[in-house]
């Protein structure tokens, strides 16, 4: 069975692979499964060119390739267009959910497992 996975605004090609940043704590996605090593230059490459930084953590990890190794890992994400809150009582008025669907349209809900719909993604925690 081969995996769809969507169409999204907010990607920038790095060798080959298509990066986004992903919430505000400088979190990384791309889109596939890719092998570690690979990841690394993508994410490094993103974080140098695209985000402007000085490497993956911006200088504040004295050995960012090793703990950045670690930080990578293969799971599956749901695109989300709509946040499940919206409209309810107890939606916080600052939702992270509905501020990324408002800027790019689509928010990415990412985990180890794989579910309906879900596609493959490399992620990196930071
Ligand atoms: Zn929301």
């Amino acid at each position: 069975m081969s995996v769809e996975i969507p169409e999204l605004s907010g990607f920038t090609e790095i060798y080959g692979m298509r990066v986004s940043t992903i919430g505000e704590d400088g979190d990384m996605v791309i889109l596939g499964h890719h092998e570690t090593a690979y990841a690394l230059a993508a994410f490094t490459g993103y974080s140098v060119d695209t985000l402007g930084l000085s490497d993956i953590y911006d200088g504040l990890q004295p050995d960012p390739g090793p703990t950045a190794t670690k930080a990578i890992k293969r799971g599956w994400a749901s695109l989300k267009t709509a946040c499940d809150e919206f409209g309810e009582d107890e939606h916080d008025p600052d939702c992270y959910e509905c501020i990324e669907i408002s800027e790019c349209s689509w928010y990415l809900e990412i985990g180890e497992k794989e579910h309906p719909n879900s596609f493959p993604v490399t992620y990196f925690t930071a």
